[in-house]
């Protein structure tokens, strides 16, 4: 295999102060477990401020760089090639070596950058900088040297072995999950609600799920398509424990007895009190949606107001500002575009009303649900105790 190890990169993070080293640690766990879904045994090593993942001899390098793109914390990476330290023409040798496979026939511009963690090597970062620069000149005939402006910056670490690499691959950045405590996903099989999931996972939050669905009006692939994509979302924030609630009842209830233009906001209300029922026993500090403003009736300023006020945990809604063509562009960035757009029914579609009210009034909506009062409370316990939970890795 050409590369030995990849340098892990991580900003954010290390201005953490004292936290710095949970969030390392934290790193550190989330390649390792990523990791476990490729071939191979990876050590991922901590080391003077650096992250190393070092390589097995067999690997699937395309796939290990995908992985890697995963992992929330990682700005960016660079794959790396490792030769023995052995005295200075070899390294000056290996420096050759290290072009000839990776940069093949380079014409360009570049620069050497030497950094000695083995402060004890008989020569200065500088002094080796330019003899190797003077050994890959007269390989490559084409090359020079530009120190302000190089198009290919050699990186060469001194360590107990010798480090060389010239490549950046683009990491997605954000914290690693798990050093920001755990919110409650109400993920539906729409375009927002995964995006909206993903974007609050970035920050570092470990996440759970909650979803509605009505048999026999929504289908059992409805269902599935949801897990599919809790398991994209899954593949950056960990394995996420999906609630199932069955909805149907509470649905008819209130489609019976509720003005029909307030459907979907009454729905919606209960929704939020069932998620926060599994967010609180979870131990959740929040619960996230993909509502954006205005997108829909149920997503006006009015209508977020009015749901918003059965909920006592804090509502995250990471795509609020965002318009849709901006959000199918992450859904795409992400891999949950194509799950998503899959045309299953959705709870929320099959009870809809031909004109929902667009600028609910509390006290208005609350006094339609007192209408519910005879049976509401059985069939939230009934949905609560029946909901199936699904561990999706
Ligand atoms: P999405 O694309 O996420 O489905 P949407 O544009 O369809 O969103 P709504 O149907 O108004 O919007 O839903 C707003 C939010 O309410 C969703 O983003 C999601 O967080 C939540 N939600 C809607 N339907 C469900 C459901 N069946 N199960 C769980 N959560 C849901
Ligand atoms: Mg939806």
């Amino acid at each position: 295999m050409t590369y030995h190890a990849f340098l892990i990169k991580y900003a954010e993070i290390a201005i953490k102060g004292k936290n710095r080293y949970l969030f390392e640690d934290a790193l550190v766990r989330q390649i390792r477990r990523t990791l476990t879904r490729t071939e191979g045994e990876f050590e991922v090593i901590k080391e003077q401020g650096r992250i190393y993942v070092l390589c097995p001899e067999q690997y699937d390098y395309d796939e290990v760089v995908s992985l890697l793109g995963t992992v929330f914390g990682i700005v960016e990476f660079c794959p790396v090639m490792i030769f023995e330290e052995n005295g200075f023409e070899q390294m000056a040798e290996d420096a050759v070596t290290y072009m000839k496979r990776i940069h093949p026939g380079y014409a360009g511009t570049f620069k050497v950058f030497t950094r000695r963690a083995n402060k004890h090597y008989p020569m200065t970062s500088m002094e080796v900088s330019a003899e190797l620069g003077g050994h890959i000149l007269d390989a490559f005939l084409e090359a020079s040297v530009d120190v302000h402006e190089p198009a290919l910056l050699l990186h060469v670490e001194i360590r107990d072995k010798i480090y060389f690499y010239s490549q950046t691959i683009k990491g997605p950045g954000g914290m690693p999950v798990g050093t920001n405590g755990k919110a409650t996903l109400l993920l539906s099989g729409g375009i927002d609600s995964p995006v909206a999931g993903y974007m609050i996972a970035k920050r570092g939050v470990t996440i759970d799920a909650v979803y509605f669905h009505a048999p026999p009006y929504t289908s059992e692939r409805a269902k599935q398509k949801v897990v599919d994509l809790a398991a994209v979302v899954a593949r950056y924030s960990g394995p996420i424990r999906l609630h199932v609630v069955n909805f149907t009842d509470i649905q008819l209830y209130i489609y019976d007895k509720c003005p029909h233009d307030e459907l979907t906001i009454i729905m919606r209300r209960y929704m939020m009190r069932i998620a926060e029922h599994f967010a609180v026993q979870g131990r959740s500090l929040g619960l996230i949606t993909g509502e954006s403003i205005g997108q829909v009736a149920s997503q006006t300023m009015q209508s977020l107001l009015t749901t918003n006020a059965v909920c006592t945990l804090p509502v995250y809604r990471p795509v609020i500002g965002m318009d849709k063509q901006e959000i199918v562009e992450r859904a795409r960035q992400i891999g949950t575009f194509d799950t998503s757009i899959l045309p299953y029914e959705d709870c929320c579609t099959i009870f809809v009303a031909k004109h929902p009210v667009t600028k609910p009034i509390l006290k208005v909506i609350e006094k339609s649900e007192r209408k519910l009062e005879e049976k509401i409370d059985d069939l939230l316990k009934t949905a609560i105790e029946t909901t199936e939970v699904i561990v999706v890795e």
